[in-house]
C-alpha cells in the first residue's frame, strides 16, 4: 500500500514536472519566439493593458490616454469583448490596438490540451465577429502549459510578455507606487504590463490614477510610446 502511495506521488511529481515547470522554464526563460521586449534602440516603450474591457475603468483610461496623445495596445478577455462591443469600438476609434488575452482569463496549467485549443479557438471567433484580426496573444499570467505556444502558432499568433509591471492588481500597491515605479525603473524598449479590469478590488483605479502623471512624465523624459502591432505586425 505504501509503495503504491509512493509511486502515486512520483507519477504526479512527473505529470507537474513535465505539463507546468519544464513549458514555463522553456517558453518564459529560455525561447526566442516569446516577445518580452521593443526591439530598438530608440527610447521607446510599448503600454500594454490586460483584463479589461471594463466599462467601470477602460473608459477612464481611454480619457487618460486621449488627454496625453498615447496608443496602446489592449490584450482583452474575449468574453468581456463580446459583451461590450461599445467599448471595444472607442477603443479602436481612438487609435489603440486590440490583441488577444484569452477567453475568460482561466490559467492554462489546469487545462487539458484539448481545452486549451477549444478556448483559443472560441476566443478567436468572437474576436472576428466583432471585427477584429488578432495577431498577437498573452496567456494569463504568462503561464504556458504544452500545447500553449502550439496552439497559438497554428492560429498565426505570435505571444507577448512583458519586460516591467508594477503589481497593479494587488491590493498592497498604491497609484504611488506605481507612479514611482514606473518613472524610475522603464528602460528603452520595455513592454510593460498593466491592467484595466479584474485585480484586488477596484485596483485599476490606482493603474489609471497613476498614469495621469506618468505619462507626461515618461514624455518630458524624451520617451516614445508604440503599440506592439507596429513593431512586430505581419502586415
Ligand atoms: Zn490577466
Amino acid at each position: 500500500m505504501i509503495e503504491r502511495r509512493g509511486k502515486m506521488k512520483l507519477f504526479i511529481f512527473c505529470v507537474v514536472i513535465i505539463y507546468a515547470v519544464v513549458p514555463n522554464l522553456y517558453y518564459r526563460k529560455i525561447s526566442k519566439k516569446i516577445i518580452k521586449k521593443v526591439s530598438s534602440k530608440e527610447k521607446i516603450i510599448a503600454l500594454t493593458f490586460d483584463d479589461g474591457p471594463d466599462p467601470r475603468y477602460t473608459l477612464k483610461l481611454l480619457d487618460v490616454l486621449k488627454q496625453n496623445n498615447v496608443r496602446c495596445t489592449f490584450f482583452v478577455l474575449a468574453e468581456k469583448a463580446g459583451r461590450y462591443p461599445d467599448i471595444i469600438k472607442r477603443i479602436e476609434n481612438e487609435g489603440h490596438y486590440i490583441e488577444l488575452h484569452s477567453l475568460k482569463h482561466t490559467n492554462d496549467i489546469f487545462k487539458l490540451p484539448n481545452k486549451t485549443e477549444e478556448d483559443l479557438s472560441k476566443s478567436l471567433k468572437i474576436m472576428k465577429n466583432l471585427g477584429i484580426k488578432v495577431e498577437f496573444f498573452r496567456p494569463t499570467w504568462g503561464i504556458f502549459n504544452p500545447v500553449t505556444f502550439h496552439c497559438a502558432k497554428i492560429n498565426h499568433l505570435k505571444i507577448v510578455l512583458w519586460s516591467i509591471h508594477a503589481m497593479d492588481w494587488s491590493r498592497w500597491v498604491t497609484a504611488d507606487y506605481i507612479k514611482n515605479k514606473l518613472i524610475k525603473d522603464v528602460k528603452p524598449g520595455d513592454i510593460i504590463l498593466l491592467h484595466d479590469g479584474r485585480g484586488a478590488k477596484e485596483s485599476p483605479l490606482k493603474t489609471v490614477k497613476a498614469l495621469k502623471s506618468v505619462l507626461p512624465a515618461l514624455k518630458r523624459d524624451g520617451y516614445r510610446f508604440v503599440m506592439i502591432n507596429e513593431i512586430y505586425s505581419n502586415n
